[in-house]
């Protein structure tokens, strides 16, 4: 049986525990609701389970941040684009790609939101394959992936196919096999499921798209800086992921685009604005997009947003994405273990895979109950989030989660399900859900 001194022998040998004190630590008493019953007087703080949601801010991330607004913008002023920001989102994008996505420089770009990203670069996708006219998608993908496709068909008049899968599953090789012919132009697919956790075989995808002749995007949201990605050794074409996650960028921070070095004279974005024109101060009567990445940049890059993420690049870079895999399948693991044997009494279900090899970093449990236990959770500090319709998602960042941490919100879970049966009223009241973006 797992306990408390599990937990904490297994963070005590951890190769990773030094990263979680570089994290800025909220307190107990930094929560907005009531701590009613909770942990308010509990040293150990909030237990965040959410990571996959919004990454927490490290210490020197809230210095940058500060040195930049007083410093750069402060100081600097109109001067600081010609000296650093200009630059900043093909800086950015180089060092990301070559420590957490496996792309050479030149191919990664910091720009606008994911869901905006995904907009211009589907449509340079459909434009560079004018004689096929359907795209496939997961149709339990995240559904900023699925709305902007619907917007795109309704636009262009392309035929959206949608390929339906278990729901604790994913997509694999052979069901994307019978939806692919000679007018798939595109596929657009998440890594890592945001609702299962279910980690796709991102290179065998990638290659019996190809051998369609369509072309592959793969959404890196839910897998940027966790779980290793080699975009260039797999031959994916476009890639899009958001940097509030697991890159802990901060609430809104820009999303990232990746397109394949010699894609980028073929795809052509539809937003042409003058940050992505190849003489952005010539004031040019007509646009002529710029060379390589910057042309999928549209108007001013949102620099404020990107510097907190720059601290993330580097322990990532410090630690590695192998030992941060390794401590990811770790904390799955473990979730998956005390669900096993503590929840699994009050009914509660595992619906990630079980199988560490397809699963990212976080752990999905089903019970008719959880959008209350959610909610009271909240109240006390202990905050996974919630996903409908039964879903309580366990985000575990490897840099920042303990497995003391991962411990404490499992028997909170636990305690929380016991009073929600004692309450004999396991039926979830209805409510907001709870949770962010993600
Ligand atoms: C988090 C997430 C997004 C977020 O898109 P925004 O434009 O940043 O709101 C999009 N797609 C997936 C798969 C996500 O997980």
């Amino acid at each position: 049986m797992i306990s408390l001194a599990t937990a904490r022998a297994l963070d005590a040998a951890d190769p990773l525990r030094s990263y979680r004190d570089l994290f800025a630590t909220a307190t107990a008493g930094d929560a907005g609701g009531s701590t009613e019953g909770g942990t308010g007087t509990d040293p150990f703080g909030t237990v965040y389970l959410d990571g996959n949601s919004l990454g927490r801010p490290t210490t020197a991330s809230i210095e940058n941040v500060h040195r930049f607004l007083t410093e750069e913008w402060g100081s600097r002023l109109i001067r600081g684009w010609d000296e650093r920001w200009m630059a900043l989102p093909e800086v950015i994008g180089d060092r990301m790609g070559q420590v957490a996505l496996g792309a050479a420089p030149g191919q990664t770009i910091v720009g606008d939101s994911t869901t905006v990203l995904l907009y211009k670069l589907i449509r340079a996708a459909l434009r560079a394959r004018p004689d096929r006219d359907e795209v496939v998608i997961d149709a339990d993908s995240f559904p900023t992936d699925r709305f902007v496709l619907q917007g795109i068909a309704a636009e262009c008049g392309v035929t959206l196919r949608l390929v339906h899968t278990d729901a604790a599953a994913g997509v694999v090789p052979e069901t994307l096999a019978d939806v692919l012919g000679p007018r798939t132009a595109l596929v657009v697919l998440s890594q890592v499921a945001y609702r299962s956790g279910f980690l796709a075989d991102a290179p065998a995808i990638t290659d019996i798209v190809h051998r369609a002749g369509a072309l592959m995007l793969w959404d890196v949201c839910h897998s940027a800086g966790v779980v290793p990605t080699e975009l260039d050794a797999w031959g994916v074409d476009i890639a899009v992921g958001c940097t509030y996650k697991y890159l802990n960028g901060g609430p809104g921070s820009p999303a990232f685009a990746y397109v394949r070095a010699d894609l980028q004279t073929e795809l052509e974005q539809p937003i042409w604005g003058w940050m992505g024109a190849a003489d952005v101060f010539a004031m040019a009567p007509d646009y002529a997009p710029a060379r390589g990445m910057r042309r999928y940049l549209s108007g001013t890059p949102p620099i404020s947003a990107m510097i907190a993420m720059q601290h993330t690049l580097e322990l990532i870079a410090d630690a590695g994405m192998g030992p941060i895999r390794e401590k990811s399948v770790a904390l799955t693991e473990f979730v998956i273990e005390l669900a096993d044997t503590t929840l699994a009494r009050h009914g509660v279900r595992v619906s990630s895979p079980r199988n560490a090899e397809r699963r990212g970093s976080h752990v999905t449990l089903s019970h008719r109950s959880f959008r209350a236990v959610t909610a009271a959770l909240w109240r006390r500090n202990v905050i996974p989030d919630f996903r409908s319709p039964d879903g309580l998602r366990v985000g575990l960042a490897p840099l920042s989660t303990s497995f003391e941490e991962a411990f404490r919100g499992m028997a909170a879970i636990d305690d929380e399900l016991d009073a929600a049966a004692h309450r004999n009223d396991g039926a979830a009241p209805s409510g907001t859900e709870v949770s962010g973006a993600s």
